[in-house]
């Protein structure tokens, strides 16, 4: 079968042939219908070899939906020819927080070598794709899987973010989105269907501007050195009182920092790793920051069932496996509006 792999550190992926996997006890083989390429690929393709963490070579993609072509003895819980997504963050299903559903943030999974598909494990952006439990997929009931396939990351993730700062996004409140892109035009709708707050989103680039004012921003402002003022300005001086940061760099969180309210929560959800200072007198009075990973299966639940309901839309373009070493580049260069799906 095709499969995309990154294979050596800086240089760029590429297309292969590998053998199909065989699904052993309790796992379950997808024919892969759609994978998504997400901004986390270009940073791992990113790490320098001392600090990278995965095996290569390594088939990307950790946003998958498929059919399920076999299971392996004894699985459970699918039939074959049935539509899912593919839950990513697998953790080891009995830890506390995975008792909770929490499997994005399993006690054990660094411990016991558990990793994502496309993150550690071969990945979507392939024709087959070995899950090992049936536990990390949910049925599509219906969805398109080019719909679905960013749903699994770019839109569970702004979601568990969103759904922990609910309770601050009551009418009257502003969110902040920084970083119109993949997960940033996903968590515009999703802000705009779960919550009456006003959104007002930011990005460096006009043609992710527009895209976040098609997608429902109240209001849109360039991300430059006036941007925090800007929502102030908005917002009658208060700030906002939720402020989700899909970039994550010095710039942004600086901004996200600016233009925060008192009592208001910052969402560091892009992995740029810049340091945000905190403590007294740094940030407005009773500020929390976070740095969300992912969500839980029961959350993508959620998401699939709001696309299903028409509330939330991926913008997409699509694009064959073959294709897709060129599609990275053109990512990296901020030339894709929404998230581009391969379709392998
Ligand atoms: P993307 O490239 O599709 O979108 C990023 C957007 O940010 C682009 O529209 C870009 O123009 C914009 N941008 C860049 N610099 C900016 C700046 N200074 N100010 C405002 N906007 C700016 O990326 P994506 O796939 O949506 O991923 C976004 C981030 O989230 C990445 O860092 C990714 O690694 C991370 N991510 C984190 C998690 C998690 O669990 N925490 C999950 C998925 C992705
Ligand atoms: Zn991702
Ligand atoms: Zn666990």
């Amino acid at each position: 079968m095709k499969a995309v792999q990154y294979y050596e550190v800086g240089r760029s992926p590429h297309v292969v042939e590998v053998p199909v996997p065989e699904p052993g006890p309790g796992q379950v083989l997808l024919k892969v219908t759609a994978a998504g390429m997400c901004h986390s690929d270009i940073s791992v393709m990113s790490w320098p070899a001392e600090e990278m963490p995965y095996e290569l070579p390594m088939t990307l993609g950790h946003e998958g939906v498929g059919t399920v072509a076999a299971l392996g003895p004894g699985t459970v819980g699918v039939e074959e020819g049935e539509s899912v997504a593919v839950y990513g963050p697998w953790g080891c299903g009995v830890c506390w927080k995975c008792a909770q559903g929490k499997e994005n943030y399993c006690l054990r999974a660094a411990e016991l070598g558990i990793r994502p598909p496309g993150l550690g494990r071969p990945g979507a952006m392939a024709e087959y794709l070995l899950v090992d439990s049936a536990r990390h997929l949910v049925p599509l009931h219906g969805l398109d899987p080019v719909q679905a396939a960013p749903l699994t990351d770019a839109g569970l993730t702004p979601y568990h973010a969103i759904k922990t700062s609910i309770p601050k996004l009551v009418a009257g409140s502003t969110a902040v989105v920084i970083g119109a892109g993949g997960l940033g035009h996903l968590a515009i709708q999703l802000l705009r269907a779960m919550t009456p707050s006003r959104v007002i989103a930011m990005d460096i680039a006009d043609d992710k501007l527009s895209l976040a004012r098609e997608v429902g921003a109240h209001e849109v402002v360039r991300s430059d050195q006036d941007a925090a003022a800007q929502v102030k300005e908005l917002t009658d001086g208060l700030g906002a009182e939720v402020v989700l940061d899909f970039v994550g760099n010095e710039p942004t969180v600086a901004v996200a920092a600016r233009c925060a309210a008192v009592e208001a929560d910052i969402n560091i959800v892009g992995v740029a790793g810049a340091p945000l200072p905190v403590g007294f007198g740094l940030l407005p009075f009773e500020v929390s920051v976070s740095s969300p990973y992912w969500g839980s299966r029961a959350e993508l639940i959620e998401v699939l069932e709001l696309a299903r309901g028409g509330m939330v839309k991926a913008h997409v373009e699509t694009f064959g496996i073959e294709e897709t070493p060129e599609i990275y580049d053109r990512f990296r260069e901020g030339g894709i509006r929404g998230r581009a799906v391969i379709l392998p």
